[in-house]
């Protein structure tokens, strides 16, 4: 690779499955040898030698994610012209003493309902964009369950690109309504996100459009990968042991895996530390990963009937089934599932210490005290319950006992 004067680290993508690589600097969606999920690789020896962590923890938090601009996909990671951002990322991250007294541990809340639109998926959606505007997208793409949507429109309009997203008739109201609210077009179906999917898919083969669905397209795990980073950050580059993570099409996930394999190769984490591990947590109505978990398959089967109130759980058939497993055996993770009824007395007992976390979020609770009482998760170990968004979006899901 020619690699002179270049301030752009980004060197092809990779193929998950089959390891072919294929050019970063064209639009890319799945892997063209094998139809498998396409991972952004970077120059790491030449971040190593010639960026410092200090250099990132010098950078101002308020410019969020985009201050691990050298492991985005970025043609000039030093000028801030490129991003399309509404102020993205430096979320809280809060001690829970409650909690690590009553179970005797040290857990924390990492709150990423704080994002613009209210969940994370605006880490992936300013990436995204950003990637997308870059590489001449006309028409960007994608179904969702909810948040999504509202996260792509939003960081479109703010690119002045075009957006198209299809969703579940009975996604949370609030999603709805921002995607329209941002000039979106919102095609809803009678269905699940899967059906959604379907119809996006039609659009593209059709119309051209750039397709944005999950794992679709390698730039919306490299945005969702920046929560490990903070992580590794805000604990003093000493990542906790254990990370609960409510997993629908699991992009947070493997952005978690991928950000601490790619920060042990940079050198960037502390002395000793070890990579944490991964917890997928998911909702008893909805739970392809937690089947396949347990029957010690290598790829998840399509969740016949999903329901669940966590409307971002609500993915019967992840396209990364395969990887999150992977993930889940080389992080020596678990994974486990929630009865909604436990959930949303989660929701309550959460409010009660002043947080009001997403359903899915939510889950994280009763999965961690499941944990601990199964000695899964042990005693004096730091455990960050990874919350993906904030509770205002979704007015209509009460909990058992407010
Ligand atoms: C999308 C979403 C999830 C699931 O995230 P994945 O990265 O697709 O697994 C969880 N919680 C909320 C609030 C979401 O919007
Ligand atoms: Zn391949």
């Amino acid at each position: 690779m020619d690699s002179q004067q270049s301030t752009n680290y980004l060197i092809h993508l990779e193929c998950a499955d089959c390891g072919a690589t294929v050019s970063a600097e064209t639009i890319q969606h799945l892997c063209p040898a094998c139809g498998g999920i396409l991972l952004a690789r970077y120059d790491l020896a030449r971040i190593q030698a010639e960026v410092p962590r200090e250099r990132i923890a010098s950078r101002l938090w308020s410019d969020g994610l985009w201050r691990y601009a050298e492991l985005l996909p970025l043609d000039d990671p030093a000028d801030p012209m490129e991003h399309v951002t509404l102020g993205e990322g430096a979320t809280p991250l809060l001690a829970l003493p409650w909690l690590s007294a009553e179970l005797g541990v040290d857990a924390w809340l990492k709150d990423e309902g704080l994002n613009p639109t209210g969940s994370f998926k605006a880490r992936g959606a300013a990436v995204g964009v950003t990637r997308a505007k870059r590489l001449g997208a006309r028409t960007i793409a994608l179904p969702t369950a909810g948040n999504a949507g509202a996260a792509w429109a939003a960081y479109g309009a703010r690119a002045g690109l075009p957006v198209v997203v299809a969703m579940p008739r009975d996604a949370p109201a609030l999603t709805q309504r921002e995607v329209s609210l941002y000039g979106a077009r919102l095609h809803l179906v009678d269905g699940l996100i899967s059906d959604a999917g379907k119809w996006i898919a039609q659009g593209v083969q059709a119309e051209g459009w750039y397709d944005a669905s999950t794992f679709k397209e390698p730039y919306r795990l490299e945005g969702k990968k920046t929560m490990g980073y903070e992580l590794a950050e805000q604990f003093g580059w000493r990542p906790p042991d254990v990370i609960l993570y409510p997993t629908g099409g699991g992009v947070g996930l493997i952005g978690f895996w991928k950000a601490f394999q790619e920060m042990a190769a940079l050198g960037w984490l502390a002395e000793g530390a070890k990579p944490p591990r991964l917890v997928v947590v998911q909702a008893a109505g909805c739970a392809p990963v937690v089947r396949a978990w347990e029957a010690q398959a290598e790829a998840t089967e399509f969740w016949q009937g999903a329901q669940t109130v966590a409307a971002g759980l609500r993915v019967p058939g992840p396209l990364a089934g395969r990887l999150i497993l992977r993930v889940l055996r080389e992080t020596q993770g678990t994974a486990l599932a929630i009865e909604d009824d436990d959930l949303r007395r989660a929701l309550g007992e959460l409010g009660r210490h002043g947080l009001w976390v997403c359903p899915e979020g939510a889950a994280l609770l009763p999965a961690v005290r499941r944990l601990r009482n199964e000695g899964w998760l042990r005693e004096g170990e730091r455990v960050v319950l990874l919350n993906t968004g904030s509770g205002l979006v979704y007015p209509d899901v009460e909990s058992l006992n407010e």
